[in-house]
């Protein structure tokens, strides 16, 4: 039997997670793959972006699938999807090129979103000289190029790209502003308090921050010189980085005539009402509902893979809960559910140790966890991940839960790496097979390669079971 043509459009991090669960799951045997990338690079993990930015080589980043042989897999890189023939069942790229296919997944993530701002744009209507988003490889390595020690910087957002691009840079010598409209940092992941003590910290390593303001003017005629902010101030700086938030890429949808409302709208299955085509990633919407983080973008991947191989035909998407647990601008944060009580009798427990400048609270409602925050210290974070994720019942004595044993006495099993989903007794059993560093662990299991979240928690499970062997 002919083999079907599946094309996958967008070589992100979807996409390319998309690709290894196909080739794990067999599905070469019914489909000839094809994937088509706007950009020339192969595939790489945006969420590493950082370590471009501060120095390494773009091969450092790449996406390494697990499974290596992708020889029945023909790359168009650097080509771009401009429309979808649905009719004709045909793609038409930037080239002027049409090819056929048989079913379309759509995965073409984000972009950056630009605010408007008096005198962003040079007379030809390029943004000027020193201000760069911060999205793609290309844009880390036009940042990386025009940073020097002792230059002036200015963060526009202090969410999660703006404060760790912001590090990256005040740790190549820059002196760095982060201005964040929101009167504190990462607001939809912290309350007040959390969001203080994460400036703080942030402040502490030496960049200023400035919260409740924005840029209402930037100066310079083909470069930028400096920038007023709202209350009038104006700051000298010969860069902007703008980390102000995404915007999903719908246009080719749009054009196609596959419908869309903030995202490429998707059902269950992730597929799209036009018969053949498929949506993941940033770029799609499920239950209202778009996704910006890596966790739950490959959960879809992992049930479309089921579908389109024929492995697990009845396999549903039906949503995410969402968590992040992140090493931001090098301090600990987790973020899970709701940021304050919302019923009179949601039970809230906090921890709050000044002097550290540790912040820890959590939110329950009938023993269930339906919210955490933790900034500083992650005692806890991973146990209060899997009981949110799961629903579990919290003990009695709420405490018990932010007061985890080391992970070396711990009895019950659980995800290190929601990612790879790698369990805490594969990765003990790694290191008593002789794996001695976080890199070898990755190596061996896959945990710490998708977002790379959990590298810290790895290197601790590794340091207390070396304890412990020590110790025995
Ligand atoms: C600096 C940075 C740090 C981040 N840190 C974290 C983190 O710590 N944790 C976390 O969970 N998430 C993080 N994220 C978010 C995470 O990277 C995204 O959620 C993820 O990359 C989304 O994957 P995607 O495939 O949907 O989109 P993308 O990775 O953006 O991939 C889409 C691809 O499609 C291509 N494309 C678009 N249109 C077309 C077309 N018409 N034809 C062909 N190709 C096309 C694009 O060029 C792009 O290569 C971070 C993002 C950035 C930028």
């Amino acid at each position: 039997m002919a083999k079907r043509k599946l094309v996958i459009i967008g070589n992100g991090m979807a996409g390319a997670k998309l690709l290894e669960d196909l080739l794990l799951r067999h599905a070469t045997r019914r489909y000839s793959i094809e994937v088509y990338g706007e950009e020339s690079v192969p595939a790489y993990n945006r969420v590493l972006l950082g370590r471009v930015l501060a120095g390494e080589d773009g091969d450092a980043i790449r996406f390494e699938p697990s499974v290596q042989d992708v020889s029945d897999v023909q790359f168009h890189r650097g080509l771009r999807v401009d429309q979808i023939d649905t009719m004709a069942r045909q793609l038409h790229t930037s080239d002027g090129q049409k090819h056929p296919y048989d079913l379309a997944v759509i995965s073409t993530g984000s972009r950056a979103f630009i605010p408007r701002m008096e005198g962003l744009m040079t007379s030809e209507g390029s943004l000027k000289v020193g201000v760069y988003a911060y999205r793609t490889l290309d844009d880390a390595m036009s940042i990386r190029s025009a940073a020097r020690a002792g230059g002036n910087a200015i963060v526009l957002g202090g969410g999660l790209l703006g404060l760790e691009g912001a590090k990256v840079l005040a740790d190549s010598g820059m002196h760095v502003t982060v201005v964040h409209l929101a009167g504190h940092l990462m607001e939809r992941q912290l309350d007040p308090q959390a969001g203080e003590t994460l400036k703080q910290r942030i402040m502490d390593m030496g960049l200023f921050v400035r919260c409740g303001r924005t840029i209402s003017r930037i100066h310079g005629d083909s470069s930028i010189q400096g920038v007023t902010l709202d209350d009038g101030t104006f700051l000298p700086a010969e860069m902007l980085v703008i980390a102000c938030g995404i915007r999903p890429r719908i246009d080719l949808a749009q054009q196609s005539g596959i419908p869309v409302n903030r995202g490429i709208i998707v059902n269950d299955t992730l597929a799209t009402a036009i018969p053949g085509i498929y949506a993941i990633g940033e770029c799609a919407e499920h239950a209202g509902q778009v996704y910006g983080m890596v966790q739950p973008i490959f959960e879809q991947c992992s049930v479309l893979a089921d579908i389109l191989s024929g492995e697990k035909p009845t396999s549903r998407y039906r949503g995410s809960r969402l968590y992040a647990r992140l090493k931001i601008a090098g301090v600990e944060v987790a973020s899970m559910g709701v940021l304050e009580p919302e019923l009179p009798d949601d039970e809230v427990i906090q921890i709050t140790e000044n002097r550290k400048k540790h912040y820890r609270k959590l939110i329950v409602r009938h023993d269930r966890l339906i919210g955490a925050m933790f900034v500083g210290d992650p005692t806890g974070a991973a146990a209060a991940i899997q009981a949110f994720d799961r629903g579990e019942p919290l003990p009695t004595n709420r405490l018990e839960l932010l007061c985890e044993p080391s992970s070396s006495t711990r009895k019950t099993d659980r995800d290190v790496c929601n990612c790879k989903q790698v369990r805490l007794s594969v990765i003990r059993q790694a290191i008593q097979n002789g794996c001695d560093s976080v890199e070898s662990i990755a190596a061996c299991t896959g945990a710490g390669t998708g977002c790379g979240s959990c590298r810290s928690e790895i290197s601790r499970i590794l340091n207390d079971t070396q304890l412990a062997s020590v110790g025995r």
